[in-house]
């Protein structure tokens, strides 16, 4: 009998953060292993918990949630109502309760539209670095993810004249992530708006992933990528698992609005694969009318002196004073993407590197390469530990890099 096969569009599948990588590390932790996890944007893990009022009125409302049983596939209306009223604050124009979908986490709603939107060989512009599920929804979809540039440089901004010059008569839409996983940057409105231009000439879709909008440090300003066009069609995404501290309770939304009356037919596709899938959970969707009515206790996290803020100072002052390290200050999300100077640290493997700093010194980060970053000198981390382990696992680094160079 043939060996049981994964199908041939997986081949073209990775996603690092949750892979090998990891898989040594859980090993090591089998083996009574204590090991400093920066991998991971799971911010309930570092005692970042949901804020008491979401877990308060989702205890009062599960026994409703019971009788509800299936919701409408797109949601709750309640929930939903409350993602529109969301919209009028960020002047996002014209969105109604129809159009927006609530989903298990924004993962579910963005693999959704992909497939929705993508034919065999199509193309998605996504960015490079990236977060991955892009790159791998894309592959699974039958489509081709195309990686747009964003310049280190330049704070991580996209390279728009890289933007267009990969666009083809294939290309059905852009995937941009502001504030930035895995590298922090938030884009100003005229990046925005080039963005948005180039999509409006192509006829592209844009898919506004802003899962972290609310997550901004040194008074940086979150322009909501919908709210400068109607004439290009939108989806946003936002959801609970970061600005609310609440990633196991599997709930994001998505909204629709621009250009709607030229995408009806797209849009029947959305409702159909919403349909599929029956419905969100209920009890997540429970939590948005009550994290979005005005509880934003992130905000005190990031701002300055707040514990994020802290952690994110510090991680980026002991990063930056290891020789051959260089870090853009992310303005935004959780994360920090720095490079190794390959005059002291050549690496040819990044993964490799990924595993040789866990085994000598415990320390869990993901490659850069896994994030579809053109080159092997980058790797990712959270800031997300309190400051003492967080000054550990940077030591730690610090130490490996020190023995790296004498190689
Ligand atoms: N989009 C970005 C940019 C993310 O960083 C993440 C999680 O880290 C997600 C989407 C997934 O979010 P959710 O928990 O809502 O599925």
């Amino acid at each position: 009998m043939n060996p049981l096969k994964k199908s041939a569009r997986l081949a073209t599948v990775n996603y690092d953060i949750r892979g090998p990588v990891l898989d040594k590390a859980r090993q090591m932790e089998d083996e009574g292993h204590k090991i400093i996890k920066l991998n991971i944007g799971n911010v309930a893990a570092f005692g970042l918990l949901p804020p008491d009022e979401i877990v308060q009125d989702m205890i009062r409302n599960l026994p409703g949630a019971e009788a509800a049983g299936y919701t409408d596939s797109k949601g709750l209306f309640s929930a939903r109502k409350a993602v529109v009223h969301y919209t009028q604050q960020l002047g996002i124009a014209g969105v109604a309760v129809d159009d927006v979908y609530l989903g298990n986490g924004v993962s579910e709603l963005i693999t959704m539209a992909v497939n929705g939107l993508l034919d065999e060989g199509d193309e998605l512009l996504v960015p490079s670095p990236d977060y991955p599920l892009y790159t791998a929804v894309t592959g699974l979809a039958g489509g081709k993810p195309v990686h747009y540039l964003c310049r280190e440089e330049n704070g991580w901004l996209p390279d728009l004249a890289d933007m267009r010059a990969k666009i083809t008569p294939r290309t059905k839409g852009i995937a941009v992530i502001n504030p930035n996983n895995p590298t922090g940057a938030v884009y100003p409105r005229e990046t925005l708006l080039g963005i948005l231009q180039i999509a409006r000439e192509h006829g592209l879709v844009i898919l506004a992933d802003e899962i972290y909008d609310k997550t901004l440090f040194d008074g940086a300003e979150h322009v909501a990528m919908a709210s400068l066009a109607t004439d290009v069609l939108v989806l946003t995404f936002g959801g609970l698992s970061k600005n609310y501290r609440s990633c196991g309770f599997r709930s994001g939304w998505m909204i629709v609005s621009g250009n709607k009356a030229h995408a009806q037919d797209f849009i029947e596709g959305l409702n159909m694969l919403a349909s599929l899938r029956l419905c969100a959970n209920t009890p997540g969707q429970l939590a948005i009318q009550t994290a979005l009515g005005g509880y934003q206790s992130i905000k005190d996290l990031v701002a300055p002196g707040g514990r994020l803020a802290r952690q994110r100072d510090r991680a980026y002052e002991l990063l930056s004073a290891i020789p051959g390290v260089s870090v853009v200050k992310p303005q935004g999300a959780l994360y920090m993407f720095p490079r190794l100077d390959p005059k002291l640290y050549p690496i040819a493997d990044d993964q490799q590197f990924a595993y040789e700093l866990l085994a000598a010194e415990k320390v869990l980060i993901v490659q850069g390469t896994g994030f579809n970053h053109g080159d092997t000198q980058h790797f990712r981390l959270v800031f997300l530990p309190h400051l003492d382990d967080l000054e550990e696992a940077i030591a730690r680094i610090a130490r490996f890099l020190s023995g790296y160079r004498k190689r």
